[in-house]
């Protein structure tokens, strides 16, 4: 009997094995398929993978301690194609961020600072150095808004009298018109500053006329006042959770390497923010966030199950209004 199940135990070893030895290949196979797959994917790539790189600071000039000795915007240049402007506290507490864009053929400015400042003295003069190191004549300036809030639009009038700029109104008529988007909030259309295409994706929610743009040349998404490391003030909340669902989808495909809003609110401290006011801000959050923030604050919105309630994550503040 013990040699009868001896033999059993033996012929059940033997088809195991030959069991096995058809299914290993096929295991290695298979495993260097993944492998293959997810190097293509996810391993570093020597060219950036293709996206345009550029240089954030690591801090950002504070308003203060010493207003007199702090100049009303800091120019950053990303690279030599991107530049961030920054509005100092000390000339308006909402220290709003401004993005300015060249392509072959025009250069756009995304919004234009809070209240009367120089604005225009400040984006011409650094349209002058990029049409001296371009050896260009001129460039067509254009100038939008990520949406149509007074601390994004103090300069328009101004801007409009700069020669040759084009104006985009801070209302909904003139922005679905002017990128071409007919079938608002879901139609996401295409703007081509020569040889840089953006992509203009509705984000109604914190404000009606709410836009994120993506540059498909740096793989940087602006998104406004709807999504930075700050205080994001929903209006309408069944618009800003489907915009924000709307960002999640767009950006599931694609290269992001930085998501860029208009305010920095939060400290460095996980959960902590600044008071609403505050002009000095020592401590405060990069400007940046990744995918990751986008992703936690989607999710976040969706467990509110409809009736958004103010809740704090890590980076960022919901505060429904
Ligand atoms: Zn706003
Ligand atoms: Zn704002």
């Amino acid at each position: 009997m013990a040699r009868f199940r001896r033999k059993l135990a033996n012929s059940a070893e033997q088809t195991s094995m030959q069991g096995l030895k058809t299914v290993i290949p096929f295991l290695i196979a298979a495993t260097f398929f993944v492998w293959t797959s997810e190097a293509r994917q996810q391993g570093p790539q020597r060219d950036g993978a293709g996206v345009r790189p550029g240089v954030l600071p690591k801090a950002w000039l504070l308003g203060g301690p010493k207003c007199i000795e702090t100049p009303e915007f800091q120019v950053h240049e990303y690279n030599e194609d991107f530049y961030i402007l920054r509005q100092s506290g000390c000339s308006n507490y909402e220290k709003p961020f401004l993005f300015l864009l060249f392509g072959r053929d025009r250069a756009l400015l995304l919004d234009t600072g809070a209240g009367k400042t120089e604005i225009a003295r400040v984006v011409n003069n650094v349209m002058k150095q990029w049409l001296t190191r371009n050896k260009r004549q001129s460039i067509q300036l254009v100038v939008a808004h990520t949406h149509a809030h007074g601390d994004h639009t103090g300069g328009d009038e101004q801007l409009k009298s700069l020669f040759g700029t084009i104006l985009v109104a801070p209302n909904l008529n003139a922005v679905q018109s002017f990128f071409g988007l007919k079938n608002w909030p879901e139609e996401i259309a295409q703007y081509d500053l020569g040889d840089r295409i953006l992509d203009v994706i509705p984000i109604p929610g914190h404000e009606a006329t709410s836009i994120a743009i993506y540059d498909r040349q740096s793989g940087v998404l602006f998104t406004g006042d709807s999504l930075y490391p700050g205080r994001l003030y929903v209006r309408d909340q069944v618009q800003f959770i489907q915009s924000i669902q709307r960002l999640v989808d767009f950006t599931q495909n694609r290269l992001l390497t930085h998501i860029l809003g208009n305010h920095i609110e939060n400290t460095r401290t996980p959960y902590l923010d600044y008071p609403i006011g505050t002009i000095y801000q020592p401590d405060e959050h990069a400007l940046e966030l990744g995918r990751g923030e986008l992703l936690e604050l989607n999710e976040a919105l969706h467990q509110m199950k409809g009736t958004l309630v103010r809740m704090a994550l890590r980076d960022l503040t919901i505060w429904p209004m």
